[in-house]
């Protein structure tokens, strides 16, 4: 199910590009072959800047331009320049300083050392290209597209355009000033918003592939004719290289899941380092007498340059002051974001033409992670319509980054109105009463609202034969009647009288529906059934099926269902061995003496407890987990943060071993369903109830 190839691409691109970049600066093959140095160095190391800087775009565009991350962006990249300008203070003292004009010409626009100029760059381009992404993407590109080509002439064309006395003025003019158009104010721009673009368009591992080495062949034979004629003033920039990044880099995020830091800090490390290397493996090999060997073969100078500067690298990356705990240290919850895309496909297809998915995202999407969950759906593009539980959910949503409607299904107080609208939120209109209070609350504000109808649930809404009161909260002046709903109540039931009332709400439904258009209301966008809708209902004539378990994989109960769906599960559980230790005939363990060995007996200690949102009496409801691929019973008491698992049959588990107690290991599997038959509930419930100290790690 899980496709082996994928991995943090980005992140490992990362180090190519790092690689890429001290062979600009080191000329690997300049003596053996002048021109394949030239399309190596000047050609397609050309890629690894761009490169940065679309990953920058991309991760500021998924948290939706928001200025806090771009202020944190920016005070990161500028903190690093700062620390970079004086890292490099020394060489520049050596070399002796420049004049004051060109000295601020080079903090500002150049960098202080020759391959500073991209902090300055991604300084300004991050500014540049927030400012234009206000327009949306579908003007911002053309415009930066327009930058990148007047900055093509002071660059590699710049013999073409100085061919033409006035232009040569203005280009001469403006390169005196910011010495050259690489940077921030005509290349950086394009590659943040092609970066901003690509949570967007993607059109498949396959396709980008082939377009990215058609249009690497298209800009080698750019280049190489470019540099035949002599026409470049530098070689940074070429026509084909915004295409050759838009490619490489929807095939990398084809291919991209989870992410490595360590591979982070080391490209920048290296990155950042990388000359000062070279001066020093220049210095060192005059003193040690080796310049023949280290220096004039520039072969060996660039591996010598590059194993130590990863070397480098590699160790200070090992000092981490500021490191997160990895995820997998204690307990976590594993997120297969490719099932849950998998998923989405199978539930669109089923809810049948027309039927949108709106993704049910309430209590941490049911455990799943709502941040990391609504990304990966709007990443796919399915999904365009999200439901929550609460005010607070949607909010987090809207931080994310996540566009389209987001409906609160539950209570919102009136008083709230204000944060409704600040968050461009749609509001369930519960009843006759709250909607005239939320009308008033919002003094002119307007408010997106649904209606819920209650079609027998007797839970939220307005009663679905009363039309009046429908009318009445029509003509509210605040509220903006988007949609109308109603919600099931025994739809996941197929007793024949559980099937019956269904199918009067379903009817008193679609009759409310009716009798509102005839009256003239408009009822916009409509929706009915959950995920056992899909599962046992024929396709609806909705706009929405409001997906929530399913969506995860996961039926309520292995109870029987008009349609089993090929989905797959998205959660798994995991923990680690704490300990294990041996026990006696006769001795107890954990809390209460709930347990005591009958035997002589090893006992496994988990790091997971009931804090984690396990039951305090899952032993005694004949819990199992999974250690080495084997079932381990629970035994005792759950504390708080620890249990005890039986281990006595399974050889070899030692700590730090991996407990699954939802998910695969191995040939064994238990699923969220088995679970809940356990504790005598629905898997809903034990997937909501995880603990929120659980870490997601997202596959
Ligand atoms: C929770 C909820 C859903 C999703 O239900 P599932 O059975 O998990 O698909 C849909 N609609 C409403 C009103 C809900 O409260």
């Amino acid at each position: 199910m899980k496709n082996r190839k994928n991995g943090p691409a980005l992140d490992l691109f990362r180090l190519t590009a790092a690689l890429l970049v001290i062979a600009i600066h080191t000329s690997p093959l300049a003596q053996w072959w002048e021109p394949a140095d030239f399309w190596l160095t000047r050609v397609l190391a050309r890629v690894a800047v761009p490169f940065f800087l679309m990953v920058s775009g991309y991760f500021l565009a998924l948290g939706g331009w928001r200025r806090q991350k771009l202020k944190r962006f920016w005070a990161k990249t500028a903190l690093l320049y700062l620390a970079s300008v004086l890292l490099y203070l020394p060489l520049n003292l050596y070399a002796g300083l420049p004049p004051l004009g060109e000295g601020i010409k080079r903090l500002l626009f150049e960098g202080t050392f020759y391959h500073l100029w991209y902090l300055p760059a991604a300084l300004l381009g991050s500014l540049i290209a927030c400012g234009l992404n206000r327009l949306g993407l579908r003007f911002a590109l053309p415009i930066a597209a327009v930058l990148y080509l007047v900055g093509l002439g002071g660059d590699s064309y710049y013999g073409v355009a100085a061919a033409i006395p006035p232009l040569r003025a203005v280009y001469d003019g403006m390169l005196s000033l910011i010495g050259y158009t690489r940077g921030g104010l005509f290349m950086a721009p394009l590659f943040f918003l092609l970066g901003a673009a690509a949570t967007r368009w993607n059109p498949g591992e396959r396709a980008s592939a082939a377009g990215f080495l058609l249009s690497l062949l298209a800009m080698s034979g750019e280049g190489l004719l470019l540099h035949r004629l002599g026409v470049q003033r530098h070689d940074s920039m070429y026509l084909f290289l915004p295409a050759c990044m838009a490619f490489l880099f929807s095939f990398l995020l084809c291919r991209n899941t989870g992410e490595d830091k360590t591979a982070r800090t080391v490209s920048m490390l290296v990155y950042l380092l990388h000359p000062w290397i070279i001066v020093l493996v220049r210095g060192g090999a005059k003193v040690i007498g080796l310049e023949q060997m280290l220096i004039e073969n520039q072969g060996v100078h660039f591996l010598a340059v590059s194993v130590l500067s990863f070397g480098v690298a590699g160790f200070l990356a090992g000092f981490r002051p500021f490191a997160k705990p990895e995820p997998t240290a204690r307990a976590w919850r594993e997120i297969d974001l490719k099932a849950l895309q998998h998923n989405v496909r199978v539930l669109k297809e089923q809810a049948g033409p027309g039927c949108g998915l709106m993704a049910v995202l309430k209590a941490d999407a049911y455990g799943h992670g709502a941040v990391p969950v609504a990304r990966a759906l709007q990443r796919q593009g399915i999904v365009k319509a999200y439901a929550v539980a609460c005010l607070q959910e949607g909010i987090q949503l809207r931080k994310a980054g996540i566009r389209g409607t987001v409906l609160i299904l539950g209570y919102t107080h009136p008083d709230e109105a204000r944060l409704l609208s600040r968050w461009r939120l749609t509001q369930a209109v519960i009843g006759e009463e709250y909607g005239r209070q939320l009308s008033q609350a919002a003094r002119g504000r307007k408010i997106r609202a649904h209606l819920a109808l209650d079609t027998g649930m007797h839970r939220l809404g307005v009663p679905s034969w009363d039309i009046e009161a429908a009318k009445r909260l029509y003509q509210l002046p605040n509220l903006d009647f988007q949609g109308v709903f109603s919600h099931l109540g025994v739809s996941d039931s197929l007793a024949p009288e559980d099937m019956a009332y269904t199918a009067e709400q379903v009817s008193a439904f679609y009759t409310a529906v009716m009798n509102m258009q005839a009256e003239g209301l408009g009822t916009g966008q409509l929706h009915l059934q959950a995920s056992y809708g899909i599962l046992n209902l024929p396709a609806q004539p909705c706009d929405y099926a409001r997906v929530g378990i399913a969506l995860y994989g996961v039926y309520s109960s292995w109870g029987p269902v008009q349609r089993r769906m090929d989905i797959w599960p998205v959660l798994s559980l995991r923990a680690r061995v704490a300990a294990v230790r041996e026990l006696e005939p006769g001795e107890y363990a954990g809390y209460g003496r709930a347990f005591q060995a009958e035997r002589k007996t090893r006992l496994a200690v988990l790091s997971i407890g009931y804090a984690d949102g396990l039951p305090r009496d899952f032993g005694e409801r004949n819990g199992e987990v999974l250690i080495r691929g084997q079932r381990a019973p629970v035994v005792g008491r759950l504390c708080m943060d620890q249990m005890l698992a039986d281990v006595t049959e399974i050889e070899g588990v030692k700590g730090g071993d991996v407990v699954t107690l939802i998910g695969r290991d191995g040939a064994s599997l238990i699923r969220a369903e088995d679970l809940a038959e356990q504790l005598g509930t629905i898997s809903n419930e034990v997937l909501a109830r995880l603990g929120s100290r659980l870490p997601c790690l997202c596959l």
